[in-house]
């Protein structure tokens, strides 16, 4: 015969095992909750790629720059055809808005007649809160040699892409970034780093990654909102579509 005191603690356990189950059973059928809020997804078509759903906060409508700022004032990079494109030597342009936590779409192509290699082919870049750099590399079918966490879609110098689906020049090619901003100890460390969940042409290339800090050298900047900084490293590289939820 069991003695008391263990019968007790048999009991006491299957009671927690129960509770815990039933806890993690979910609730059905509750109607009264908030539902979603209705988004119309944007158009996609051959010609203009990937256009913003109904939430979205436009940064390119195909005709200027007014979202951002360059480093002299207005943006010196050119406006043509619906796109924008990188004028070598006037310098990163910025969003006048700053973010927090958000998606962001954006699409880039580089010119059919592609010069250059390595670091030098068709290298640009989107700085997420201004810091930390989604790299735009030329590097279509690996074969453009470079270091692997310096070529298109990864982390710079942090984490490569987990595959590589970039087309080729002259195709537009569609980042789609979900960013979870970091949260600050008081001492102005990292309580929870920044993270990343991104996909390239529609493919998973980087899944919930942790950022370490900037991506030029690591140091960590409190910052709680950033702009979307765009990078001129001397390379033509154009964009369209640019477009932000805030989440
Ligand atoms: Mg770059």
């Amino acid at each position: 015969m069991m003695k008391p005191i263990y019968l007790i603690f048999v009991l006491m356990s299957l009671f927690l095992i129960n509770s815990a189950c039933f806890a993690q059973i979910p609730i059905l059928n509750t109607y009264d909750s908030p539902f979603p809020k209705v988004v119309a997804p944007g158009v996609i078509s051959q010609d203009n790629g990937v256009a913003a759903p109904s939430d979205a906060v436009s940064l390119f409508d195909g005709k200027d720059l007014s979202e951002w700022t360059g480093k002299n004032g207005n943006p010196q990079w050119a406006v043509h055809d619906g796109m924008f494109t990188v004028a070598n030597g006037t310098g990163d342009i910025s969003t006048k808005k700053e973010f927090s936590d958000f998606q962001l779409h954006i699409e880039f192509m580089h010119p059919s007649d592609i010069t250059g290699e390595g670091q030098m082919r068709g290298n640009s870049g989107v700085f997420l809160q201004g810091l930390y750099e989604i790299q735009v590399l030329e590097t279509y079918n690996n074969e453009n040699k470079t270091y692997v966490n310096g070529q298109a879609g990864a982390i710079y110098r942090q984490h490569p892409p987990l595959v590589n689906p970039l087309k080729k020049p002259g195709e537009w090619n569609a980042y789609d970034i979900i960013f979870t901003a970091p949260t600050f100890n008081a001492d102005k460390t990292y309580r929870t780093n920044p993270r990343v969940t991104m996909l390239l042409n529609g493919i998973l290339i980087q899944n919930n990654a942790v950022i370490y800090g900037c991506t030029t050298d690591e140091k960590i900047f409190d910052k709680l909102k950033g702009g979307i900084k765009l990078q001129d490293h001397g390379c033509v590289v154009n964009y369209r579509n640019v477009w932000v939820r805030e989440l």
